[in-house]
């Protein structure tokens, strides 16, 4: 899928977690539920950093695009040296290593670990990076338009507003993990649930995902999953642009409703 796909379904898997725990009894606080949204939306465009087309990739000037080489490196050797003989050989890196569940956990259970560490700084910066991607991914158009350091300061400064907003336990920065000494270590949940959410989302595509790695299936390591090939689109086709974005959106609508209880 291509980056507005993603980061809406990123932001509705969230509203939809919001819905679930305010039906399990543990109600997001709206900040919870408003940065969790935007983080996920964020999240949702990160495992494209191993393709230098890919908006994340762009994102961030030169530091998104040196680190878009390193990663693709690293993927494409950890490809090489885990692929199976059954697995095709391949040429770069893109939809290997951060298109799997063991990169979407890695990388939120870092964020968690940096948040709780690193407390309010580390909360900025990893607000940060994910508001400048959710404006990228939800704006997309209002973004194209606009120069890349007009978005980093929005993202900066709605990353300093949404961070003294969550610094309360009222307002979730203790959200699920309530004690005083596990706070914001949620906010790793939305981070490894946008990652999944983009794997699923390219395992809808015609090439599949190997969000399972390394687990094999039948003889492959990197099994690329996805539903029956009549079932697949095109990134970018019209399936995804004119059903399964609104589609998105109006999960994200009723998601919402549901985590606020505003109907009850
Ligand atoms: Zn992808």
């Amino acid at each position: 899928m291509m980056g507005p796909a993603h980061s809406l379904s990123g932001a509705t898997a969230w509203l939809g977690v919001g819905a679930a725990a305010a039906a399990l009894d543990n109600p997001m606080p709206w900040p919870t539920l408003v940065v969790g949204a935007l983080i996920c939306a964020g999240a949702a465009l990160a495992p494209d950093l191993d393709h230098k087309a890919a908006t994340i990739s762009r994102a961030f000037g030169p530091v998104s695009r040196a680190l878009c080489e390193i990663i693709d490196k690293i993927s494409y050797a950890t490809y090489t040296a885990t692929r199976s003989t059954a697995d095709p050989r391949r040429s770069g890196g893109h939809r290997t290593l951060t298109h799997t569940w063991v990169w979407a956990v890695l990388l939120g259970g870092g964020c968690s670990a940096a948040a709780w560490w690193g407390g309010r700084w580390a909360v900025l910066a990893i607000l940060f990076v994910h508001m400048v991607l959710a404006l990228e991914g939800l704006l997309w158009k209002q973004a194209r338009a606009s120069s890349d350091i007009l978005i980093w300061l929005l993202g900066a400064t709605s990353a300093w507003m949404l961070a003294d907003v969550l610094d309360s336990t009222e307002n979730g920065k203790g959200w699920l993990f309530t004690d005083p000494s596990q706070h914001y270590l949620w906010i790793g949940l939305p981070i490894v649930l946008g990652a999944l959410v983009h794997c699923i989302g390219d395992a809808l595509t015609v090439s599949g995902c190997p969000i399972l790695w390394p687990i094999p299936i039948g003889r492959k390591r990197w099994y690329p999953l996805g539903p029956p090939k009549f079932m697949r689109f095109r990134a970018g086709s019209w399936v995804e642009i004119k059903v399964l974005t609104p589609v998105f959106f109006l999960l994200g609508v009723a998601g919402a409703v549901g985590a606020l209880n505003v109907l009850g």
